[in-house]
Protein backbone atom coordinates (compact mmCIF):
# COMPACT_ATOMS: atom_id res chain seq x y z
CA UNK A 1 0.00 0.00 0.00
CA UNK A 2 1.33 3.49 -0.55
CA UNK A 3 0.60 6.01 1.30
CA UNK A 4 1.24 9.75 0.74
CA UNK A 5 2.49 11.25 4.11
CA UNK A 6 5.64 12.46 5.89
CA UNK A 7 4.06 12.60 9.26
CA UNK A 8 7.36 10.80 9.74
CA UNK A 9 9.54 13.19 8.86
CA UNK A 10 10.85 15.87 11.46
CA UNK A 11 13.51 17.48 8.99
CA UNK A 12 13.78 20.65 9.30
CA UNK A 13 15.66 21.46 6.49
CA UNK A 14 15.66 19.29 3.31
CA UNK A 15 18.59 16.85 2.98
CA UNK A 16 18.40 13.86 1.20
CA UNK A 17 20.71 10.67 0.70
CA UNK A 18 20.85 8.45 -2.91
CA UNK A 19 20.91 4.90 -2.33
CA UNK A 20 24.85 4.44 -1.82
CA UNK A 21 24.91 7.56 0.51
CA UNK A 22 21.81 5.84 2.42
CA UNK A 23 23.39 2.55 2.37
CA UNK A 24 26.31 3.52 3.70
CA UNK A 25 24.83 5.66 6.44
CA UNK A 26 22.96 2.20 7.67
CA UNK A 27 26.10 0.25 6.79
CA UNK A 28 24.54 -2.23 4.19
CA UNK A 29 25.20 -2.71 0.36
CA UNK A 30 23.02 -0.45 -1.46
CA UNK A 31 21.62 -3.69 -3.35
CA UNK A 32 19.32 -4.55 -0.61
CA UNK A 33 18.08 -1.03 -0.73
CA UNK A 34 17.24 -0.90 -4.42
CA UNK A 35 15.86 -4.74 -4.11
CA UNK A 36 13.54 -3.65 -1.57
CA UNK A 37 12.57 -0.66 -2.40
CA UNK A 38 8.78 -1.53 -2.58
CA UNK A 39 8.95 -1.90 1.16
CA UNK A 40 10.61 0.97 2.52
CA UNK A 41 9.83 4.40 3.48
CA UNK A 42 11.12 6.51 0.81
CA UNK A 43 10.68 10.05 -1.32
CA UNK A 44 10.40 9.79 -5.44
CA UNK A 45 10.94 12.41 -7.42
CA UNK A 46 8.89 11.26 -10.92
CA UNK A 47 11.90 9.70 -12.79
CA UNK A 48 14.31 10.19 -10.56
CA UNK A 49 15.91 7.69 -8.44
CA UNK A 50 14.68 7.10 -4.88
CA UNK A 51 15.99 9.36 -2.46
CA UNK A 52 15.72 8.81 1.98
CA UNK A 53 16.57 11.59 4.30
CA UNK A 54 17.05 10.89 7.94
CA UNK A 55 13.66 10.19 9.12
CA UNK A 56 13.20 7.46 6.39
CA UNK A 57 15.89 6.09 7.29
CA UNK A 58 15.75 5.80 10.58
CA UNK A 59 12.19 4.33 10.13
CA UNK A 60 13.82 1.60 8.23
CA UNK A 61 16.39 0.74 11.04
CA UNK A 62 12.98 0.53 13.06
CA UNK A 63 11.40 -2.12 10.68
CA UNK A 64 14.46 -4.13 10.68
CA UNK A 65 15.47 -4.14 14.16
CA UNK A 66 15.84 -7.43 16.03
CA UNK A 67 14.83 -7.63 19.80
CA UNK A 68 15.12 -10.99 20.92
CA UNK A 69 13.00 -11.83 23.93
CA UNK A 70 16.08 -11.59 26.81
CA UNK A 71 15.91 -7.61 25.47
CA UNK A 72 12.59 -7.21 25.47
CA UNK A 73 12.32 -8.50 29.02
CA UNK A 74 14.83 -5.84 29.63
CA UNK A 75 13.42 -2.94 28.09
CA UNK A 76 9.79 -3.80 29.54
CA UNK A 77 11.20 -4.34 33.51
CA UNK A 78 11.27 -1.09 34.95
CA UNK A 79 14.38 0.43 36.13
CA UNK A 80 15.48 -0.24 40.11
CA UNK A 81 15.25 3.34 40.86
CA UNK A 82 11.85 3.64 39.37
CA UNK A 83 8.97 2.89 41.34
CA UNK A 84 5.48 4.50 42.58
CA UNK A 85 5.72 8.33 42.06
CA UNK A 86 7.16 10.23 45.51
CA UNK A 87 4.15 11.73 47.56
CA UNK A 88 5.16 15.06 47.78
CA UNK A 89 6.56 16.35 44.80
CA UNK A 90 10.35 17.71 45.11
CA UNK A 91 8.64 21.09 44.41
CA UNK A 92 6.56 23.23 46.65
CA UNK A 93 2.92 23.77 45.75
CA UNK A 94 2.83 27.29 44.98
CA UNK A 95 0.41 27.97 47.67
CA UNK A 96 3.19 27.02 50.19
CA UNK A 97 5.67 29.24 49.17
CA UNK A 98 6.25 32.28 51.13
CA UNK A 99 8.82 35.14 50.83
CA UNK A 100 12.24 34.78 51.34
CA UNK A 101 13.67 36.63 54.10
CA UNK A 102 15.53 39.89 53.24
CA UNK A 103 19.50 39.81 54.23
CA UNK A 104 19.67 41.29 57.64
CA UNK A 105 21.86 44.79 57.65
CA UNK A 106 25.05 44.09 59.30
CA UNK A 107 25.27 47.16 61.91
CA UNK A 108 27.46 49.52 60.61
CA UNK A 109 31.44 49.36 61.75
CA UNK A 110 32.11 46.19 61.22
ZN1 LIG B 1 12.97 13.61 7.48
Amino acid sequence: MTAFTRAHCRCVVVQNYGYDQAAQKLKIKSDWLRANIGKLPHQKFGHNQAVFCDCDLRLVQAMHTVLPSEALAVIDRPAPEEGPAPAQPAVPAYAALRPAQGRRRQPAGI
